[in-house]
């Protein structure tokens, strides 16, 4: 088998560190073409010499300057490239075959968009990518003949149950619907009253995963999972009701497909997100992933049980979203990308970030009538909406959302 070349967005994140780990146990299967990284350029830099990056992209010119210094002095530079366009143009790159979206945010959709548009074999962990332009970016996957294999858990284990099709396809016949698992978070059994004081680092410190902060608040609030059900609407083709929550605290399940005969299929294995960036990366082979096997004997139970949506009232938030379209989708992920950095910078209580949430949705879809045929479009929304969260006061106006009993 040839030598693949990969481009590894966000490579100094969880998912990208990951993806190197994997990767470096099979050199003669992989070799990196370049990396990006937003702040820690000394990580960039330890990973791009490793992985012997040609290309690295930074945000800009402090920023290449402080991967200048970290670099090893007596080895020769990469290239070295600054800015949003620099990170569209390697996820293009014809030296590039696959392609890790592991960008945190909305920040990675334009170059996630490019890879598609390029035709690339893009492994999406950027969720906020295919919430805010879901149906943009399944068509340009479709239109320029790319391969989108999800990273994410939930949806690697549901593409794993799912019957192949040929091209990489996948065929939802006879799929009744999909269980995407979840783990509860750090608070699922905390008093409700309690939740009002929780602090960042309780909510960052995920009882399974180890993950980059942001998508750990998401887990705490189980927005991310909320996102995971847009998620799975658009790579699956599946509707809000046939996409179920279930809590499962181990995340041994990484979530289920029903069929029409009662049948249930089920991915599981360690909670070590190896294994999704090693299925995806050998997809259709199995390769090594340095993960732990399973021993279910160790473990002894696995329990589930149902959602309380007054712990996890985003959840509600989210499928609302996906209901009401696009924009709703667009601006429920702006506005919670706003709350949650500002709950990590400690300008707003925890319980906030289901208030600016909720807002942001009533506003946009109260004020938004904007057609969303574009890129452009999702990122003007995007901006839009996340003016709106900023400007959220604790004595804004109850909002409709408010009304179904979900804020
Ligand atoms: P992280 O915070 O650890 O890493 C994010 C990466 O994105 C870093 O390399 C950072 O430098 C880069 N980045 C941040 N802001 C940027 C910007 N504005 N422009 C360009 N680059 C920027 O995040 P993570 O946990 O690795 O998650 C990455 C993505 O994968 C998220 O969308 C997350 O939801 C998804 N995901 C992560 C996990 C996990 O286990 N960590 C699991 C499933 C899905
Ligand atoms: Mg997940």
């Amino acid at each position: 088998m040839s030598c693949q070349s990969i481009t590894i967005l966000g490579a100094t994140g969880s998912i990208g560190q990951n993806t190197i780990d994997v990767i470096e146990r099979h050199p003669t299967r992989f070799r990196v073409h370049a990396l990006s990284g937003f702040r820690r350029m000394d990580l960039l830099a330890q990973s791009a010499h490793r992985t012997q990056a040609q290309r690295v992209v930074v945000p800009d010119q402090a920023r290449a300057a402080a991967f200048r210094q970290a670099w090893p002095k007596a080895s020769p530079l990469p290239q070295i490239d600054i800015g949003q366009s620099a990170l569209s143009e390697i996820a293009a790159a014809d030296q590039t075959d696959i392609v890790m979206a592991a960008i945190v945010g909305v920040a990675g959709l334009p170059a996630v968009f490019a890879a598609a548009t390029a035709g690339k074999r893009i492994l999406l962990a950027n969720k906020e990518a295919l919430v805010a332009a879901g149906s943009l970016l399944m068509a340009a996957v479709k239109r320029h003949g790319a391969t989108l294999l999800p990273i994410d858990s939930e949806h690697n284990a549901i593409f794993q149950c799912l019957p192949p099709a040929p091209n990489g396809q996948i065929d939802q016949s006879g799929v009744r619907r999909l269980v995407l698992t979840a783990s509860g978070g750090p608070f699922r059994q905390m008093p409700l009253t309690q939740l009002a004081t929780v602090t960042p680092a309780q909510a960052c410190a995920h009882p399974n995963w180890a993950m980059g902060q942001k998508i750990s608040v998401d887990s705490a609030t189980m927005l991310n999972k909320g996102l995971e059900v847009i998620e799975a609407h658009w790579l699956f083709d599946m509707s809000a009701a046939q996409i179920e929550v279930l809590i499962h605290p181990q995340s041994i399940v990484h979530s289920m497909v029903q069929y029409n005969d009662g049948s249930v299929l089920a991915q599981l294995g360690n909670p070590d997100m190896r294994t999704p960036i090693a299925h995806a990366l050998g997809y259709p082979a199995r390769i090594e992933a340095g993960v732990d096997m399973l021993d279910l004997a160790t473990h002894g139970r696995l329990d589930f049980e149902p959602v309380q949506t007054e712990r996890y009232p985003c959840l509600g938030l989210a499928y609302q979203a996906l209901r009401a379209g696009q924009g709703a989708c667009i601006a429920l992920n702006a506005a919670n990308e706003v709350a949650v950095q500002q709950f990590l910078d400690g300008q707003i209580s925890y319980l906030e970030i289901v208030d600016i949430v909720c807002s942001t949705l009533d506003w946009q879809v109260g004020t938004s009538t904007a057609a969303i045929n574009s890129i452009d479009d999702v990122l003007a929304l995007d901006q839009a909406a996340r003016t709106f969260a900023r400007q959220w006061r604790p004595s804004s106006q109850v909002s409709h959302f408010a009304s179904s009993n979900l804020c």
